[in-house]
């Protein structure tokens, strides 16, 4: 509802059941009907990847849901070793040190598959999302130091450096080098998994915990959560908090997911302030700036990985442009834009919504 003159504007409120993994969720939901009554929740929090992870597991008895959420925390903390790069240790690091030499880095099949993915949802994006956006994030100063806004000079010479293509994979996958291996085509490009990696990681850790006996549970990584299996306390669904960006201490609303994967991405997570102005972390290599407008995206869908390229290109292509990308490639997936207010709060006006479960969002 758009606000009357002089009256400020309604608070906007979110609320959402939405599919995630229909299927699965009905399966397993069969599956552990009669013995639902008797599970037992085991719930842990502990900080990685710059942020707190959550995990919670639920199991007929306490030591398999402890089981499972230590098997949810040695999966996270693997996919960190593998693909940080704010770790120099890891072999992504590695691949980014040895930009532009000629040498193949030997990687594990997990980074491998991100890697793939990554640039999968680059050429479908058409760049929007492009895993090499590394020297442009560093230049706007979102690896670490204080923010800057870079000279333009400086921006079109970064350009050279970003630009998927330029990511070989072995094995006549996309280059004649050694299988399982990869390298940078040029020198100062640098592969950064930030939008992405994350949703793997949260994918591998609820995997996990099914694997170790777990009959449900949800693994919450900061803006990225993965869930299966019946939802604690006999409700219809997990339900997830997605944060009023113009406030994120606090929630606009609720999704509820029976199962799949919500990733949100947000300009308030890393940004800083010029003249008033914002920017923020997302970039969009096209420009090499700041993507302007949206505030947050919000996707759910099946798969954690998904969501989480999903929301950063989203957020990137916008909802016009973005409602078709949907369509075309992510027919299951749901996303909910919230617009940059032009006031101090989000209205019913910023908030739109398209893909699978668009009918099911209620927006007050
Ligand atoms: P997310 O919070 O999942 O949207 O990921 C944001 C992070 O991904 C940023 O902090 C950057 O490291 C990286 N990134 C920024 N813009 C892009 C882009 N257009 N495509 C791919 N990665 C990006
Ligand atoms: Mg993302």
């Amino acid at each position: 509802m758009a606000g009357r003159m002089g009256a400020p504007r309604p608070r906007c409120r979110l609320a959402a059941a939405l599919p995630g993994q229909l299927a699965v969720a009905a399966l397993l939901t069969m599956v552990n009907a009669a013995a639902a009554q008797e599970l037992v929740r085991f719930d842990r929090a502990w900080p990685v990847m710059g942020t707190l992870v959550q995990a919670t597991a639920l199991a007929p008895d306490t030591a398999t849901a402890r089981a499972a959420v230590g098997a949810a925390h040695d999966a996270i903390t693997l996919a960190d070793s593998l693909m940080s790069t704010w770790n120099p240790g890891t072999e992504l690091s590695r691949l980014n040190d040895a930009a532009g030499d000629g040498r193949w880095i030997a990687l594990s099949p997990e980074s491998l598959e991100v890697i793939r993915a990554a640039i999968a949802w680059a050429e479908r994006s058409d760049g929007a999302f492009d895993p090499t956006v590394g020297p442009l994030v560093r230049a706007w100063g979102f690896h670490g130091g204080a923010g800057r806004v870079p000279p333009e000079l400086e921006l079109d010479s970064l350009a050279a450096l970003v630009g998927w293509r330029g990511v070989e994979l072995g094995g006549g996958e996309t280059s004649g080098g050694p299988a399982g291996a990869a390298r940078l085509a040029g020198a100062g490009m640098e592969l950064d998994l930030g939008a992405i990696a994350k949703g793997y990681a949260a994918d591998l850790a609820v995997n996990a915990m099914a694997r170790a006996g777990a009959v449900g549970g949800m693994v919450d990584l900061g803006g990225q959560v993965s869930v299966f299996g019946p939802a604690p306390d006999g409700g219809a669904g997990w339900p997830i908090g997605v944060r009023d960006p113009t406030n994120p201490k606090e929630i606009l609303g609720r999704v509820t997911v029976d199962g799949g994967s919500v990733a949100t991405s947000g300009d308030y997570e890393r940004f800083f302030e010029v003249d008033g102005r914002r920017y923020s972390h997302l970039i969009d290599p096209r420009s090499g700036r700041p993507a302007e407008g949206i505030a947050q995206v919000t996707v759910v869908a099946p798969s954690g990985m998904d969501a989480d390229a999903l929301s950063t290109t989203l957020f990137v292509l916008g909802p016009e442009e973005g409602a078709a990308f949907l369509e075309r490639w992510a027919p299951d997936a749901t996303a909910i834009w919230i617009r940059t207010p032009e006031g101090d709060e989000i209205g019913e006006g910023d908030v739109v919504v398209s893909g699978a479960g668009a009918g099911m969002v209620d927006i007050e």
